[in-house]
Parts: structure tokens; sequence; C-alpha cells
């Protein structure tokens, strides 16, 4: 497949880029022109790489936000949370698991996102909309997880890197936990730690990464982590988390991080592509030759005012996990073959897979469901 005339959006230049078996296979600076291949012709758009969420819990982006107040940490929240809202907790858990993890797949997909970092138990799901990432070891909490030193100095696990709720809060409680994990961590082994709003630049200097999901922070925490100082000491990973402490859209969580002023806009797009690219160990996170073919073609004119109605095209190593109807004639109709419409904002969609069957069925368990597409 070539794409044609599409604007890089870190450069601003106008490249053409053609796709084979999967991978970036060859970017020149002029339309393509052979017959053979399919072509979609753009006139400016943007592309960037598919957007990279390190942080999320698929199974629960059903639920609505849930706090109503602020918290000091999240041990506060969790047992205010199952107190208060012990219904609705009860009402989504009717959900079959397996339908919950596949809205949470198309939650990421309508937003640009080809790789996602699925915190919890092992699950097995297809990676043909995008990339479910579970190379890692999930620990939730110091406090959630009784056995937590055992899984963080498990033998068998050392290769990978473990991934831990960390100074979720902005109390002595959040900061002090950060240092019983660190002095826990009997073999040194790759922590990437979730949120460290009580992280100081010390403790940073121990870790392999933070996630950063400042949308989270805020929502329980009125305060993030200090990513200004932070980035000095370790590569700066962006999450959403899910639904349950923010929004579904991405886009909002990075237009409020942008609005903190805490990051460059480079430094904050970085955290969304190349850095966890290279911390997760994946061939993804730029456009260029010999990547997998992870790509966004927006049409809002610019990475950070895009939202997902902007959204023309979702490639996941070559194969294309969402168009917009815009598209549908240059794609000819028979290509629409094992996609469903949706309609999204102002815009109509094509995404892979039954989407309208999915939503039909999880309100058969849970009428209340709320979805941002029709
Ligand atoms: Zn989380």
């Amino acid at each position: 497949m070539i794409l044609n005339n599409v604007r890089m959006t870190l450069t601003g230049q106008m490249v053409s880029i053609r796709v084979k078996d999967g991978k970036i296979a060859q970017i020149l600076l002029q339309p393509f022109q052979d017959e053979s291949d399919v072509t979609l012709n753009f006139n400016n758009e943007i592309v960037f790489p598919g957007l990279i969420n390190s942080h999320d819990h698929l199974d629960f982006n059903l639920y609505p936000p849930l706090a109503g107040r602020t918290f000091r940490n999240y041990t506060e929240w969790g047992v205010y949370i199952h107190i208060k809202y012990e219904d609705i907790i009860k009402s989504v858990l009717q959900v079959p698991e397996a339908l919950r993890i596949q809205w949470g797949i198309y939650k990421n997909l309508l937003c640009g996102v080809t790789t996602v970092v699925n915190h919890g138990k092992k699950i097995s799901v297809s990676d043909d909309l995008l990339t479910v990432f579970q190379d890692c070891q999930s620990i939730h909490s110091v406090h959630f997880e009784k056995r937590w030193r055992l899984a963080l100095n498990n033998p068998l696990k050392s290769n990978s890197p473990a991934v831990i709720h960390s100074g979720e809060g902005i109390d002595d409680a959040a900061s002090k936990e950060i240092d019983q994990l660190i002095s826990w961590n009997l073999f040194e082994r790759p922590i990437i730690a979730i949120h460290g709003v009580a992280m100081n630049e010390d403790q940073a200097k121990k870790f392999k990464a933070l996630v950063w999901c400042p949308e989270s922070n805020y929502f329980l925490l009125d305060k993030t982590a200090p990513v200004d100082v932070l980035r000095n000491h370790l590569p700066l990973l962006f999450g959403t988390d899910s639904t349950l402490t923010g929004d579904w859209n991405i886009w909002n969580h990075i237009r409020k991080a942008k609005q903190t002023g805490l990051l460059s806009g480079a430094e904050l797009y970085d955290s969304l592509t190349v850095t966890p690219s290279t911390t997760w160990g994946l061939n993804a996170g730029t456009i260029e030759e010999n990547k997998d073919a992870d790509m966004v073609l927006s049409k809002a004119g610019s990475f950070f005012t895009t939202d997902p109605q902007d959204i023309l095209l979702v490639m996941h190593k070559g194969n294309i996990s969402l168009f917009d109807e815009e598209l549908y004639q240059q794609l000819g109709g028979a290509n629409a073959v094992g996609y469903s419409k949706i309609r999204i904002g102002n815009s109509s969609k094509f995404v892979r897979g039954d989407l309208p069957a999915l939503i039909e069925k999880i309100k058969q368990y849970y009428p209340e469901a709320g979805f941002p597409v029709s």
C-alpha cells in the first residue's frame, strides 16, 4: 500500500510512504507512481506514529470516572469508591470480562493508539486491531498486592521489567511507599513506575522509567508528578489509565498535559512515541524505513489539536484498523468487508470488527453503559 503526499508531523516535510509486509518499506519526497499497489492520495494531511499508551486497564473502561472529591492517596480512593459506588461497580462487573476488554481495545483504537500496555493479569487477546503489550510483570502496588515483595524478587521474572503503581498520592505514605519499593528491590530489577506523583529526584534514579498519567492524577489527587524535574533522571512515558479516573479520549489527556507546561511539546510527543518504543523494546514510535507500519493520519492540521473525529486512518503493522468514510472510495468499497461503520463526533469511521454488535452485547448486561460512538 502507498500513502502519497502526507506531511510529517515533526518536520513538516511532505513525503510519500510505501508499506510492505507490515513495515514501512520506503519513504520518498515525491509521490509514488505505481499502479500495481493500492494507493491512497492525500493532500497534506499530517502523519505521525501510532500512539503508545503505556498504561491502561483494558477491562476497566466501561466505568464512568468515580471519585466525587479528591484524596490523599490511592488507598483512600480505593476504599471510598468501593463503598460509595458499590452498585455501579457491581453492574459493570456483570459484563463478561472479554467484552469489557474488547471495548478497552476499541477505546484506544478510536484515538489512534496502536500499542497499549495493559496492566493486570495476562489476558488472551488477538493483536489484530492494535498491539496489546504484555511482555512485563504487572504488580499492582505496595498496598493492594499482598505478595508484592515476592513478586518483585521472583527469579523467574528477572528478565522482564516489573511495572507497578507507585507514589500515587500527595502524603508521606505515598513517598515512603516508593522508598519501600526501592529497598525491597533486592536484585535491582528494572522497575517501571506508574504515576510517581510523590516521587523525588533521588527516587527517580532508581527506576527504569516513569509512566506519567496526568489526567488520572488530577482527577484523584488534584496534583501530578513533578515531571519537569524527574525528566532529568529517567525516561518519561505517557499513560491514560482507565475511564475510572478520566476521559476516554487520550487527546484530552494530552492537551491537559501540555497545559501544565511541565514538559515541552516535543517531550510530550516523545513520551507517546519514541521513548516508550525504546523502553518497551518495540520496533515502532517513529516513521522510518524498516519500522513497523504503525501510523495515524489526521486532518486536524496539527498533532496537539487532533481528536478522534479528525483521524482519517489508523494503520497497525500495515493493516488498516480504522479509516474515515472520506477514504471509502479510494479504498474501493470491497475493502470495507470485515469493517463496521460507526459515527463519532461529526464523522463516520469504518473500524475493523463489529463494534456496533459489541456495544449491543455489552448493553444486554449493562444497559446504562455510555459510549462515545453510535
Ligand atoms: Zn492504573
